[in-house]
């Protein structure tokens, strides 16, 4: 078995996390997106279990969340900012925009990115997300 590394990215945007005693101010991070593949066979005879090229559109959805403000939708602040004209910088959750959140809607979104590009034997494995200093979260199913 392989495992392939790949750092997909960054983001630059806003959150807040309420209840926090901290978090819940609104403030933004440098989110840096990587991901892990599983490969379960023999290495082929080229050596590559896949072209790293593959993951350009993982990069490419980074973009839908860049200098955006990421807040959960049952955030007051949420609709406030909505009903604004600044909404179109938004991004809504269902939940509050932790890293552990982020983590787990992209780890959905590059699945489905992924699904028709790579063979049954190949699989995404985890998404990591961390924040600028370095705390964070990985999801795996
Ligand atoms: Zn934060």
């Amino acid at each position: 078995m392989f495992i392939i590394q790949k750092r997909i990215g960054k983001f630059s945007a806003a959150h807040r996390i309420q209840g926090h005693p901290k978090c819940s101010f609104l403030h933004g991070h440098d989110f840096h997106v990587s991901i892990e593949i599983e490969y379960t066979e023999y290495l082929p005879s080229s050596g590559l279990v896949l072209d790293f090229a593959l993951f350009a559109p993982l990069k490419d959805a980074l973009l839908r969340y860049d200098h955006r403000t990421l807040l959960d939708f049952n955030d007051p602040l949420f609709l406030e900012l909505h009903d604004s004209s600044v909404r179109t910088s938004l991004v809504q959750f269902a939940y509050p925009p932790t890293t552990e959140c982020i983590a787990q809607r992209l780890f959905a979104e590059f699945k489905g990115l992924l699904w028709q590009r790579i063979s049954r034997t190949v699989r995404l494995k985890s998404v990591t997300v961390l924040e600028g200093d370095g705390d964070g979260a990985t999801f795996r199913e």
